[in-house]
């Protein structure tokens, strides 16, 4: 547990929150600014920071359970699809840094739009990608 942390907190049961699934290992609750109805967080009960300090196993449970809360969209809130995603690191938009996974339910008309800027694969630099990242899986 890290002290200051808002989620490890929430965790120990000394801020409260609105709990929506727990596990051995992971909770799961109502992200308190959400982007759209039901918008929920799936949080380690371990406090590791980001993707890269998480083993692959922690990343890989929480997503099962996003799977199941995603499934539970579907059909106790009548969403149409959903985004679920992770911000890690500040670069990425992490506000607090404890893992943690977004379950954002979609409807047809939440306006929501994510501004996803796409730019063209350079084929002249896709095999030097290809390989520094192999080199390292
Ligand atoms: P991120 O930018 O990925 O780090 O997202 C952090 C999320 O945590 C934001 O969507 C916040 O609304 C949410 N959040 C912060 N504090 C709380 C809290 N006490 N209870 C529930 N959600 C929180
Ligand atoms: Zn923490």
């Amino acid at each position: 547990m890290a002290t200051e942390c808002i989620f490890c907190k929430i965790v120990a049961g000394t801020i409260p929150c609105h709990k929506v699934a727990e596990t051995d290992a992971e909770i799961a609750f109502l992200d308190i600014m959400p982007v759209t109805r039901g918008h929920v967080l799936v949080v380690p009960k371990r406090h590791v920071e980001c993707v890269t300090d998480a083993p692959p196993e922690t990343m890989a449970n929480m997503m099962r359970l996003a799977t199941r809360i995603a499934h539970a969209a579907r059909a106790g809130l009548r969403c149409d699809g959903m985004n679920i995603l992770v911000n890690s690191g500040a670069v990425a938009g992490q506000l607090v840094p404890h893992v943690h996974l977004h379950v954002i339910p979609r409807y047809e008309d939440d306006g929501v739009r994510i501004p996803w800027p796409h730019g063209s694969l350079d084929k002249s630099v896709a095999p030097e990608l290809v390989s520094a990242l192999r080199a390292h899986l």
